[in-house]
């Protein structure tokens, strides 16, 4: 996994949750414009995040978090081969 893919994901939450400054934002946009990867999970991520919502929980589960973030890891590396 690249390194701007690991700060993106690290932010991908924040950002979701709009807890990111106006700079971060940018950032992490621009990030996501430019790689699959990293769209495909931020795409993933919001969708889950309204999911939540309508089923009236605040935070997702632990575990689950876990295992998106896994799955977003693997994804990163294995779309960018070089
Ligand atoms: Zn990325």
């Amino acid at each position: 996994m690249k390194a701007e893919c690991a700060n993106a994901v690290d932010y991908l939450y924040q950002y979701i949750d709009e807890e990111l400054t106006w700079s971060r934002r940018l950032r992490v946009r621009w990030h996501l414009r430019r790689c699959g990867p990293c769209m495909d999970a931020f795409d993933f991520e919001s969708r889950l995040k309204e999911r939540i919502k309508e089923c009236g929980r605040d935070e997702p589960p632990q575990e689950l978090l876990d295992r998106i973030r896994a799955f977003i890891e693997q994804e990163a590396a294995g779309g960018q081969e070089n």
